[in-house]
């Protein structure tokens, strides 16, 4: 199983994670067919933010009124999954994560030490998913240390 992913989005979710911490971030991954292509991020509602997430629901509501809307239309992205961070840790689904599995085999992108990796919800826990990076130059695809930002199971295109 695999996703297309654009750079822009990438760099995008690296941001987040930046910006969060040491709280986890977390938001909505639109896109069309196996491509995600937007990012939506929300307030991260959790009692305890630096070890849990919970997308705000007014966010998730909004997200999914605006798929429906422009639902046949060109260009208009569909939710493809979520995203979160964890400040501490790998970027692999948590015990907490797994209990939150429903198998809506939507995709879930986490942040986690300086990479991003992406499951599919399926029902049992997450698979993993290929990521290929499209789009735009791949050039941010580095960290400083020259590792790849993308999780050793994702390989660029
Ligand atoms: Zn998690």
């Amino acid at each position: 199983m695999n996703v297309a992913v654009t750079s822009d989005v990438i760099a995008r979710l690296h941001e987040e994670s930046l910006r969060a911490h040491p709280e986890e971030c977390c938001g909505i991954l639109i896109g069309n067919e196996n491509r995600i292509e937007e990012v939506i991020p929300a307030a991260n509602v959790a009692p305890e933010p630096t070890r849990h997430f919970e997308i705000d629901p007014a966010t998730l509501l909004a997200a999914h009124r605006a798929a429906r809307q422009g639902a046949g239309r060109e260009g208009a992205g569909k939710v493809m999954g979520y995203y979160h961070s964890h400040p501490v840790g790998r970027p692999v689904p948590s015990a907490t994560d797994c209990e939150h599995s429903t198998g809506d085999l939507r995709v879930w992108a986490i942040i986690a030490d300086g990479q991003v990796a992406f499951w599919r919800d399926t029902g049992n826990g997450f698979s993993p998913l290929t990521c290929h990076i499209v789009g735009s130059v791949a050039r941010n695809d580095l960290n400083p240390n020259g590792h790849p930002k993308v999780h050793p199971n994702a390989s660029p295109e």
